[in-house]
């Protein structure tokens, strides 16, 4: 069974979500201040935080650095703006995934199960990833879409790769550039745009017709199985 610990002060959202957890097998406890969600993040442990971004006494983003500071603990953020530059900051700020308000006990179950699958295999970095027909081995470096093998450049492979083993997740570009590009600070969004179009193609889609690889508008990209 899953942990969560869900930091909302709206008590009507707060109830409806912690039945809905239950309901998808989850073991759910709340805190509805900031400095409370920090206290049981600590003492409970929990297997994964939903932390809404309007609480009353803190800013969520420095809640957020103030729970990285403590815990590696997945975080999911909630918030009911959506697409602007300070979702890329929290990503960056070390949040693992966000959903938009509102959004329903399903929408959250199906991330918190998403995340989790990306923290237990974390640590494999080795490990060949498997999303829909595409076969990800950075042992052999080799990839393949569908049993034919892509003929990528270094990079391209890295980014495939990076982005493969983050499946479902929302990747910014500012990420990007930092853990594929390794440039920590600068560097141009223009880069990371021209080697995913060259990905593309060579995945065979395209930005209007995208498969694998999703632009999440104003935030970044996101790689999952084609429906
Ligand atoms: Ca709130």
């Amino acid at each position: 069974m899953v942990h969560v610990l869900l930091i909302e002060d709206d008590a009507t959202i707060r109830a409806t979500l912690t039945r809905g957890l239950r309901d998808h097998g989850h073991a759910v406890s709340s805190a509805h201040i900031a400095m409370d969600g920090l206290r049981a993040a600590v003492s409970d442990r929990p297997d994964l935080i939903v932390l809404d971004l309007g609480l009353p006494d803190l800013d969520g983003a420095d809640l957020l650095r103030m729970l990285r500071a403590v815990s590696r603990v997945p975080v999911i953020v909630a918030t009911a703006r959506d697409g602007d530059s300070e979702m890329i900051r929290l990503l960056d700020a070390g949040a693992d995934d966000y959903v938009v308000k509102p959004y329903s006990a399903a929408q959250l179950d199906a991330r918190i199960r998403a995340v989790l699958r990306r923290a237990g295999t974390a640590g494999s970095a080795d490990t060949t990833v498997t999303v829909g027909g595409l076969r990800v081995d950075p042992r052999t470096r080799e990839a393949t879409l569908d049993g034919t093998t892509l003929e990528l450049t270094p990079r391209e492979f890295e980014l495939l790769h990076y982005l493969a083993a983050r499946a479902g997740e929302v990747v910014t570009k500012r990420e990007l550039l930092t853990e594929v590009w390794q440039v920590p600070y600068g560097g141009a969004d223009k880069t990371v745009d021209v080697h995913l179009s060259w990905l593309r193609r060579k995945l065979g889609e395209s930005a209007q017709e995208p498969r694998y690889l999703q632009t999440v508008r104003g935030v970044g990209v996101r790689l999952c199985a084609p429906s």
